[in-house]
């Protein structure tokens, strides 16, 4: 059995796909997804060789050599392009996430369907997506065992596409006055702010906590720069305030 957070993660596999999944580790989420018959091929690729090891192990004694290679690489570097039609990214850092991606760039043709599940940083994620022309559909939060998780699901774009997106992020005035600027909406979630969901608060009510630590930690300090940062986190906490 999955956990909740890869369960989510596979549930957004669309049937009949040719999965890459980039940092499998143990390869849990193509092993299930092959046994549910959801995917035809998959990918499952790791940097490191302790996680590249279990990986290959778990593929072998489910008997899936056959629809799952287990590759050693760097990001994206393991697959060829037009291999495959779906990537999952999850468990990494959103600029780790963006990086892969941005170093990868070549293999995405033939990509239609990007799913990734940032532990940090989901800003980074929406910005490099934004920037490359990719659609962001959807958003998911979850929580499990104490920890928040966010899931991102994009498309590949069409022409039309940009403008829509665009929206999407555009600057704009909630009923109360209050303004949500692009930068907000890159950190929170265009979805996420509209759906609102009960997690999702929870989490900017402890994301605020750590800024206004950081805030108290710089204000110790004179020195223009962490002044100047203190101003900035300041700003940044009187947003989200407003936003949530
Ligand atoms: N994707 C699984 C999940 O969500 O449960 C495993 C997440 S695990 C915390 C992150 C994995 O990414 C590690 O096994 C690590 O070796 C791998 N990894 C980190 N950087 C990578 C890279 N540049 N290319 C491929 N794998 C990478």
């Amino acid at each position: 059995k999955l956990s909740k957070r890869l369960q989510m993660i596979a549930d957004r596999v669309p049937l009949g796909s040719k999965l890459a999944d980039i940092g499998s580790d143990h390869a849990l989420l193509p092993t299930y997804l092959a046994q549910q018959g959801v995917i035809v091929f998959a990918v499952a690729g790791e940097v490191n060789p302790g996680p590249f090891e279990a990986a290959t192990r778990q593929v072998l004694e489910c008997g899936l050599s056959k629809k799952i290679s287990v590759r050693s690489g760097d990001g994206l570097a393991v697959i060829e392009p037009g291999e495959v039609n779906v990537i999952t990214i999850a468990g990494m850092g959103g600029s780790l996430m963006a990086s892969i991606l941005e170093a990868g760039k070549r293999k995405l043709e033939g990509v239609t369907h990007l799913i990734l599940q940032p532990n940090v940083g989901e800003d980074q994620v929406r910005r490099w997506l934004l920037a490359e022309g990719w659609k962001l559909d959807a958003e998911a939060i979850l929580e499990e065992d104490g920890k928040i998780y966010e899931i991102l699901t994009a498309t590949a774009g069409h022409a039309g596409d940009k403008s829509s997106q665009e929206a999407l992020y555009a600057e704009h005035m909630l009923p109360g006055g209050v303004t949500v600027t692009r930068e907000r909406l890159l950190q929170m979630g265009p979805y996420l702010m509209k759906e609102a969901p009960e997690v999702w608060f929870t989490k900017w009510e402890s994301e605020l906590k750590k800024l206004a630590m950081i805030e108290g930690q710089l204000k110790l300090s004179s020195a223009d720069a962490s002044v100047a940062k203190a101003e900035q986190i300041a700003q940044e906490i009187k947003e989200i305030e407003e936003v949530i």
